[in-house]
């Protein structure tokens, strides 16, 4: 029989109520002649109160305990929706991660699967059970320890359980209806998209639409696995939601599909860094090395070479998340200190956002820039920085105006007309 994946996040099993729900979604796929494959995450909340419980027991906590603890939440759904599709008269089956197994890299916290096997969930199906729910976001790590995928990582097991069983399709059911063309609490134009490419919805997770774990999405374009992101609380059918696809499958000819958001990005800006062959790797090294998350970056001529050869120094900005500024503070004047770079301050802005237009229309489509900026120049407002990749330009931008700047780029790209 083909088989079908169906994930459920954490409000779609929120209490017992929206878990018979959702079970009802999974028995009427099992009459359409489906062997669906559940995913389940934890209840909504759980997975948070249970790292606070670890963080209050154990600030420098051990990782493998971490796993441990915070493991758990999707286990009691797993068992709910295995139960509650038997009290419908469905046979169905539960697993946790190291049952099945799935085998994952040794990275607590934030594990990769590396396999799964197939043969105790086909033998079920071939017993005559006709649902499997899987526990989400853990696995089973070389040392036999439990391991979880990172946060919102129940996507990623959906998605590695779509590829494996060679499912037909991998819905995921959420709060949300599908994915639109810009944040729907921002833009009352907003539209729901009914299809959009791997690589667009790639550049969108990254930047903060949060509706599917980047890594999810990244797993699916590499295994052509087809997503498709729907409401679990309104009456759902094969045309509803969301499809993420090839771009191969999709007709619209927008050159923009996307304008997405990240509201809280911080820019500093080394001032009059000695310029020498070799300064950015003595920068971005011990960076990379503090975990911090480096986006845009920009080297130009220093404005304050006052006294010093123009030639001799320059400026160096980059940007990332305003949470991790202080670490990223640390680390320059730790380099600093001992002696590898060399600059005269370090100015941070941690009051900027990021914008940005993604299309994969824009490989074939010239002047996709120069109309964003017009649109942002017409509403005044200022660019700070600019990045672009093959299917996106990204601009850093006072956070006071990432609304307006938002809602000024959906109407220059007419996002609200489907195209
Ligand atoms: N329960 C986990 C989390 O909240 C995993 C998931 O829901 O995808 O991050
Ligand atoms: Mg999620």
């Amino acid at each position: 029989m083909p088989i079908l994946v169906m994930k459920f996040g954490g409000t779609s099993v929120a209490d017992l109520t929206r878990i018979r729900a959702a079970a009802a979604k999974v028995r009427a796929e099992v009459a359409r002649g489906h062997d669906v494959i559940v995913i389940v995450s934890a209840m909504a909340g759980r997975t948070n109160e249970l790292v606070g419980w670890v963080n209050e027991t154990s600030p420098m906590y051990d990782a493998r305990e971490y796993d441990a603890v915070v493991s758990s939440g999707e286990n009691v759904t797993a068992g709910l929706m295995a139960l509650t599709l038997q009290e419908m008269d469905v046979p169905a089956r539960s697993w946790q991660g190291w049952q099945v197994p799935i085998r994952t890299t040794s990275a607590h916290g934030a594990a990769r699967i590396e396999g799964i096997d197939r043969a105790a969930i086909d033998a079920k199906f071939t017993e005559g059970f006709r649902v499997a729910v899987i526990a989400g976001f853990q696995g089973l790590s070389p040392e036999g320890r439990i391991t979880t995928l990172g946060r919102g990582g129940s996507d990623t097991t959906a998605v590695a359980f779509a590829a494996a069983f060679e499912a037909i399709r991998c819905d995921i059911y959420t709060d949300v209806d599908g994915i639109y063309t810009t944040d729907p609490r921002i833009s009352a134009r907003a539209r729901k998209l009914e299809r959009i490419s791997f690589e667009e919805m790639l550049e969108l997770a990254s930047l903060g639409a949060k509706v599917l774990q980047t890594r999810s999405v990244e797993l699916a374009m590499r295994y052509k696995v087809r997503l498709r992101v729907l409401s679990s609380f309104e009456d759902t059918d094969e045309t509803s939601g969301t499809l993420v696809c090839d771009e191969d499958e999709i007709m619209e000819s927008k050159v923009v599909s996307g304008v997405a958001h990240s509201r809280d990005e911080a820019k500093l800006t080394l001032v009059t860094v000695e310029d020498r062959p070799g300064i950015a790797a003595a920068i971005f090294g011990p960076l990379a090395e503090a975990g911090v998350n480096v986006d845009m970056i920009v080297q130009n001529i220093s404005e304050e070479a006052q006294g010093q050869d123009p030639r001799e120094v320059t400026d160096m900005t980059f940007s990332c998340p305003t949470d991790q500024v202080a670490r990223a503070q640390k680390a320059l004047e730790a380099a600093r200190d001992r002696g590898e770079i060399k600059y005269d301050k370090l100015e941070v802005d941690t009051e900027v956002s990021k914008v940005s237009v993604v299309g994969i229309g824009m490989r074939s489509h010239a002047g996709v820039a120069a109309r964003m900026f017009a649109a942002l120049a017409a509403d005044g407002v200022n660019i700070k920085v600019i990045a672009t990749s093959e299917i996106k330009i990204s601009v850093l931008i006072d956070r006071k105006y990432m609304e307006l700047a938002v809602q000024a780029l959906h109407d220059a790209f007419d996002l609200d007309k489907a195209g």
